[in-house]
């Protein structure tokens, strides 16, 4: 197949104007890379702005505070994300040189193969494909692979179809149209085949079954979980904790005591408000306490205007705004 002159152009002529795009910095690249693994492109620009300004290099990341990293990761969500990206640059920076091949960059933490592969074509023009969910659809409608994308084989099959497109073109671009054109034109319903600059070439559209592109098992259903948060405030503060903080999820974070527990009896429990973390429906209960409670543990005391600058959930402070609104 032989899609590359026709993506290349119309990728040159439509690419939306992004931040990380303006040249090819391997720490600009890999900071989006890993902050669009959890959302929106919309939602990841004001985020990418204000860490580039807080730590406009690598060495300046690996130099940050952790709760500094945390705390403009804050609202991203995966936390561990954000922790192996400081230490990822710490190693970086002991390295003194940013690594500059895909199997280079898979041994720093947290960089995954799509990730090396994105910073390694995009930023120093190794010829591999980068696959990520976008990219995953492009290529099953494009060779109309009706194999269900969740096995290993099927991933190895759409890695190496990717990796085909990919040879003998400009990596750097040709991943990226890769990823451009899932995000806006082959999109997940109701793709925009009259605009699809490789339509010609599409076998899912000539068979009528783009729609049913990727085949995906279904997901798993989300498990009930109740988490009893207790809101201990001093001088206008409220505590946190970190270590053992009774959660599963977020581990090494910072939220308001309590415990979290498997709801197990039928129906739903009664709840202050509910939140989803990945397979789990969280239904949040709240509790008021004094001080004592806490007996000896180590909490952080934060005011709620300061609250954004800690590294917590958004589980956290949905809890806050609830709390500020009963009490
Ligand atoms: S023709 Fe349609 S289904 Fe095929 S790659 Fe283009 S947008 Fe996707």
């Amino acid at each position: 197949m032989k899609t590359s002159e026709e993506l290349l152009q119309w990728y040159r002529q439509n690419h939306r104007q992004l931040p990380w795009r303006m040249d090819r910095n391997p720490y600009k690249i890999w900071i989006s890379e890993v902050m669009l693994q959890q959302t929106t492109v919309s939602a990841v620009i004001p985020y990418f702005e204000r860490f580039l300004e807080a730590f406009p290099t690598v060495e300046a990341l690996a130099k940050a505070d952790e709760e500094r990293v945390l705390g403009l990761w804050s609202g991203l969500g995966y936390y561990s994300r954000a922790r192996n990206l400081h230490r990822a640059a710490k190693q970086i920076a002991e390295l003194g040189l940013f690594p500059q091949t895909y199997e280079e960059l898979l041994k720093l933490p947290g960089l995954g193969p799509y990730t090396a592969a994105a910073v390694a074509s995009i930023a120093f023009g190794e010829e591999v494909a980068a696959v990520d969910g976008n990219v995953i659809r492009v290529v099953t409608r494009l060779y109309d692979i009706a194999e269900d994308c969740t096995f290993k084989e099927t991933r190895q099959l759409i890695q190496s179809k990717a990796q085909d497109l990919v040879s003998g073109q400009p990596p750097h671009e040709h991943n990226q149209a890769m990823m451009e054109l899932g995000a806006t034109i082959c999109v997940p319903q109701n793709p925009f085949c009259l605009l699809c600059p490789v339509a010609r070439f599409c076998q899912a559209r000539s068979n009528g079954t783009a729609a049913q592109r990727p085949v995906k098992k279904k997901m798993k259903k989300q498990e009930p979980w109740v988490w009893e948060m207790l809101v201990i405030r001093r001088n206008g503060a409220v505590a946190l904790v970190k270590e053992d903080n009774g959660t599963p999820w977020l581990k090494k974070t910072w939220v308001l005591p309590g415990r979290a527990s498997p709801w197990t009896k039928s129906g739903n429990p009664e709840s202050d408000f509910r939140h989803s973390i990945t397979h789990h429906k969280i239904f949040v209960k709240l509790k008021f306490g004094p001080p004592s409670l806490l007996r000896d543990r180590q909490v952080k005391w934060v005011k709620t205007a300061q609250i954004k600058e800690v590294g917590t959930s958004s589980i956290v402070r949905k809890a806050l705004e609830e709390a500020s609104r009963r009490k």
